[in-house]
């Protein structure tokens, strides 16, 4: 678990890249710089931990390019009081992005390896979110509803009604929808019934499952 001057070299070098493709939050990029990514993937990858670039983690899943974990969080416009909600944890490196911004974050993985290994490390560099939860995405987390905002990080074939649901007035889920490539989509909740939909580009996940496994 070492982070050295160079690992520091890359990531400057990779907030620069991620500023050119148009990431301008001052707390992402602080963010980015700051969390070492080559922690978070497997040690075969380490030497291109700092490309924007998606590698393979445990049980099939990848962790994300930089730019979509700085764009989501971007987007999402995170404040220290929001209360957020996180499907897909993945190898936690979104999570550790969230936490930056000394949010309040629950997240949701549903391979249990995954959720084992994550569970463990994350803490371990400081990063301690509310809860990790092994369980299923699309049904949210009711008891702990609402959210400021929801995140998605994989690809949902429709968007999940218990999600829209969980959200606070105000409040922001944003989601990539699509089967073999997905749409960024922002949904902001105007009311109890009405929600603003936003399409934001093209993006590409792994696909959101529905078996626990
Ligand atoms: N944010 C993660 C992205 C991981 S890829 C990172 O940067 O590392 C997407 C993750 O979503 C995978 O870990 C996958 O197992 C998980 N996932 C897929 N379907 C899910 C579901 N229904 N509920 C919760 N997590 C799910």
């Amino acid at each position: 678990m070492k982070d050295t001057a160079k690992h520091q070299g890359l990531r400057n070098q990779l907030v620069k890249v991620l500023e050119a493709k148009g990431i301008h939050d001052k707390n992402v990029l602080k963010a980015i710089s700051k969390i070492p990514r080559h922690l978070f993937i497997d040690s075969s990858f380490e030497a291109h931990a700092y490309q924007d670039k998606a590698f393979p983690i445990a049980a099939e899943q990848t962790i994300s390019q930089p730019y979509t974990v700085a764009f989501q969080s971007q987007t999402l416009e995170i404040k220290p009081t929001d209360k957020i909600l996180e499907i897909g944890t993945g190898s936690g490196y979104q999570t550790a992005v969230l936490l930056e911004f000394k949010a309040e974050v629950y997240t949701i993985e549903r391979q249990h390896e995954l959720f084992k290994r994550t569970s463990s490390f994350l803490p371990r560099l400081h990063y301690k979110p509310k809860r990790f939860i092994f369980g299923d995405g699309y049904k949210g987390l009711q008891e702990q509803a609402p959210f400021d905002k929801i995140i998605v990080t994989a690809g949902a074939p429709f968007v999940p009604k218990p999600l829209l649901a969980q959200l606070k007035i105000g409040g922001k889920l944003l989601i990539p929808v699509g089967d073999k490539s997905q749409i960024m989509t922002l949904f902001i909740r105007k009311s109890n019934k009405e929600f603003e939909k936003q399409e934001l580009g093209d993006f590409a996940f792994v696909p959101m499952l529905e078996e626990k496994n």
